[in-house]
């Protein structure tokens, strides 16, 4: 079967930046990739929602992408304080990142609602990176599996495919910890998720399967390297240009 996954590396700023840190960060993301000269991957930076916009505008020029944290599941209306996914687009945005686990936690987000916002971004013609993981009790009560299938299941909408959906996985766990699990867990469960997908997308083979947690640039390559991982979802990581473009360099 052909393989076209193209290695995608993905920094998500979290709720971090002001606008002037946040220019110098996203050039010296834009100007390492020119001057890597990279044309066989893809970078890209999730800025605030506040930056969006500053952020497409200083990366333009160069092949990094830009993208949203969350969305709305809806185009407009009484929803105080949303962002809706045409927003998102309107502003630069290519791509946004849906059910994170940190919003699964503090915003009660469930499968449902996260499956609602890639059906979102998918009518503002946004690709959604639907993240998925387990806990530490959930990995230790030997769930990881069923938890990952649940999640995939509800989350990602009918009617996905390989150029429309990113899938992350993020061991809740590894995320801001230093903790990641060994490659071979990685491989495991990216081999699940794959499977998994399997049922659900056509092209499930060529659905690009990044791991999130605790990526840095001294793990980058080992973690890259485990079997079916197609990129990274890089947090705290992402917040050095240096230091991210280090990680992309990995691929
Ligand atoms: C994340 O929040 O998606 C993440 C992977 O964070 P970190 O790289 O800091 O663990």
């Amino acid at each position: 079967m052909a393989r076209t996954r193209r290695p995608l590396i993905a920094g998500n700023w979290k709720m971090n930046g002001l606008k002037a840190d946040a220019l110098v960060l996203a050039k010296g993301v834009a100007d390492g990739v020119k001057q890597a000269g990279w044309t066989d991957r893809d970078l890209l930076v999730c800025p605030p929602a506040t930056l969006v916009m500053a952020v497409a505008e200083a990366v333009k020029g160069s092949t990094v992408l830009v993208g949203g944290q969350d969305c709305h599941a809806k185009p407009s209306g009484a929803h105080t304080g949303e962002i809706a996914a045409e927003m998102l687009r309107d502003c630069g945005a290519s791509y946004v990142i849906v059910g994170h686990s940190e919003r699964r936690a503090d915003c009660g987000e469930t499968d449902a609602v996260i499956r609602a916002k890639a059906e979102a971004a998918w009518r503002a013609g946004l690709v959604p990176i639907v993240c998925i993981g387990e806990t530490l009790a959930e990995r230790e009560a030997g769930m990881t599996f069923s938890v990952l299938a649940t999640q995939l299941k509800g989350s990602v909408p009918a009617g996905a495919s390989a150029v429309r959906l990113v899938v992350a996985y993020e061991p809740v766990w590894a995320i801001g910890t230093g903790k990641t699990p060994t490659t071979a867990e990685v491989a495991a469960a990216h081999a699940h998720i794959r499977k998994v997908l399997d049922g659900l997308v056509a092209d499930a083979v060529d659905v690009r399967l990044l791991y999130g947690g605790s990526v840095k640039a001294g793990n980058a390559a080992e973690l890259l390297a485990a079997g079916d991982v197609d990129g990274a979802l890089v947090g705290g990581a992402s917040l050095k240009a240096d230091e991210f473009l280090a990680i992309a360099k990995a691929v």
